[in-house]
């Protein structure tokens, strides 16, 4: 009677330990702007931003600067102006440390006046760097894509003087967050073919994947990514924003299915929020 009340006891002892380990657990939230803009929130309490244009036109919410609480860490993939976006108000605002490639870090404080003691060495394709404060790593991998400061972040040129201003190379970012997703956001990129490479250093529990066409890659181009990265889930972003940008999730989904991939595709709409 003691030995079977004593195993009683244990397994109900396990059965609390387990529901207490559950709701520990915290999730990642992601929250996406528009564009290419999100918002990571880690189990740990740390805050990403990438690429964060939050004056975005498709971002329903007019006031998502003013809104916005701490940001331990601001990911810009390249220069190009919907993707260093909003981040010079926001690294003031917040105190925020800002990582950019190698070239496009100095570029950011000598030619945009962002805050030298917040832009964090720049790293380059293939390193990985840790986020302390919001408990994760990021792994910097390739984009074949430009990386340029263009007007309005530059001045009208003066005649001689450049008008596009070459800023480090484009990059994507693996997110390595502990207690969490392994999150790869594309940056501005074709699907080339070393996108292999990826999934064998991480598996990618989800892709932030660009499909709009035009200056990356479209629909059949990011279906094409998700066969080779093979990520759990894949949001489509970077379509839509304006015109040029046409692709569409619609289109994203059936190429997806083409492939036998369609269930990986999750859909979010500017302003949304989804939990991992
Ligand atoms: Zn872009």
């Amino acid at each position: 009677m003691l030995k079977i009340f004593g195993i009683r006891k244990a397994l109900l002892t396990l059965a609390i330990f387990a529901l207490s380990a559950t709701a520990a657990q915290a999730d990642t939230k992601i929250h996406w702007y528009g564009q290419s803009a999100y918002k990571i929130e880690t189990p740990s309490g740390g805050v990403i931003l990438i690429d964060p244009w939050l004056t975005v036109p498709t971002n329903p919410d007019k006031n998502s600067i003013t809104e916005l609480g701490k940001v331990d860490y601001i990911l810009i993939t390249h220069g190009h102006r919907d993707h260093v976006g909003d981040a010079l108000e926001i690294a003031k605002k917040t105190g925020a440390k800002v990582l950019a490639p190698y070239g496009l870090g100095f570029n950011l404080v000598s030619v945009l006046g962002f805050p030298q003691d917040q832009v964090m060495t720049g790293g380059n394709v293939g390193g990985t760097i840790d986020l302390p404060a919001a408990g994760a790593k990021v792994m910097i991998v390739n984009a074949l894509h430009g990386s340029e400061l263009t007007a309005p972040q530059l001045p009208q040129p003066a005649p001689g003087q450049p008008a596009a201003l070459t800023s480090g190379n484009p990059v994507g970012y693996v997110i390595e967050i502990k207690g969490g997703p392994t999150i790869y956001h594309t940056g501005d990129t074709a699907a080339y073919e070393d996108m292999k490479l990826i999934p064998m250093f991480h598996h990618i529990d989800l892709m932030l994947a660009c499909i709009g066409g035009y200056f990356t890659m479209d629909p059949a181009g990011a279906a094409l990514a998700v066969q080779w990265v093979k990520p759990t889930h894949v949001i489509p972003m970077h379509f839509g924003t304006f015109g040029l940008l046409a692709g569409t999730p619609a289109q994203f989904k059936g190429a997806l299915d083409k492939r036998g991939l369609g269930k990986r595709m999750i859909e979010m709409k500017p302003g949304e929020d989804r939990s991992f």
